[in-house]
């Protein structure tokens, strides 16, 4: 039996806890034995996107970049986590029809409890004016309309928002919640 590939997308506001359950779900996933890979959005800047800004074009060609990738790794088998803010709702639909097994996840906390988190102090710093185009500031955040999951970081623990995501995925057939033997998928 061959692994089934997804993208399980996060989307939402810096602060709202992407990396926190992206990375928990990578741990979750290896633990089973599932091939897992981690985008996550500064990371990608840094390597895949560096030189672009935070424009609606360039935040459209980042997140592009990223689905590209993801979908290569979907469609060979590899669960893809995207941790990216990735505020336009139209790029993530187009993602969504064009690439393999796209879950949509909205990591989702209203704005002031983002910025009392204020993780990298960046909310203070875009308060002040030192950075513009900071999403849910001074530059807008399209919250997914009908998502496959609704993670709240408000009302719920980061163990039970990840157990949120890997029950979608059981309940879709995309994995199972006990081990996954990976010997047996070679032979
Ligand atoms: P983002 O990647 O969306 O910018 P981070 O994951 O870096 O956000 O930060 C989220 C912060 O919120 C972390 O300090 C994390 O511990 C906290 N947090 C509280 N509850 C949750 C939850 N249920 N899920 C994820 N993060 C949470």
């Amino acid at each position: 039996m061959k692994q089934t590939g997804a993208i399980l997308w996060l989307t939402g506001l810096s602060g709202a806890g992407k990396t926190t359950i992206a990375q928990r779900l990578l741990q979750e996933l290896q633990a089973r034995n599932y091939s897992v890979e981690l985008l996550d959005g500064d990371l990608v800047r840094t390597h895949l996107s560096q030189g672009l800004g935070f424009s609606k074009q360039d935040r459209d060609i980042n997140v592009r970049r990223i689905g590209f990738v993801a979908n290569l790794l979907s469609r060979h088998g590899i669960i893809a986590i995207v941790a990216a803010i990735s505020p336009y709702r139209e790029v993530r639909s187009e993602l969504k029809q064009t690439t393999t097994n796209f879950i949509e996840i909205y990591v989702q906390a209203p704005l002031a409890v983002c910025e009392s988190r204020d993780v990298k102090g960046l909310y203070a710093k875009a308060r002040a004016g030192e950075i513009k185009h900071f999403t849910g500031i001074s530059d807008p955040y399209e919250a997914p309309i009908n998502p496959d999951i609704i993670c709240q970081t408000d009302n719920f623990t980061v163990e039970q928002c990840v157990n949120q995501v890997l029950h979608y995925l059981e309940r879709q057939g995309l994995m199972s919640l006990v081990e996954n033997n990976k010997s047996s998928q070679r032979n």
